[in-house]
């Protein structure tokens, strides 16, 4: 499955118990030991794409919003 992260950007999970920590060399997830499939990483890249093609579309945010004028 895929998770979006606080900032919005895509990452993998485990289609088994949906923890976010995989192997990197077994390609496995830490939980539950269960496979990455290449299903898993396609959908990953996708998203991964999608996001970088919405950011570059938007302006960056990376500046706190001054929403609270200075009360004077
Ligand atoms: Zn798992």
């Amino acid at each position: 499955m895929i998770f979006s992260n606080p900032s919005g950007a895509p990452e993998l999970a485990c289609d088994q118990c949906g923890c976010r920590w995989f192997d990197r060399m077994t390609n496995t997830c830490y939980e539950c030991g269960a496979a990455v499939t290449p299903e898993n990483l396609a959908e990953i890249e996708a998203a991964l794409a999608e996001f970088a093609a919405r950011r570059a579309a938007a302006p960056p945010t990376d500046l706190p919003p001054a929403s609270i004028p200075p009360s004077r």
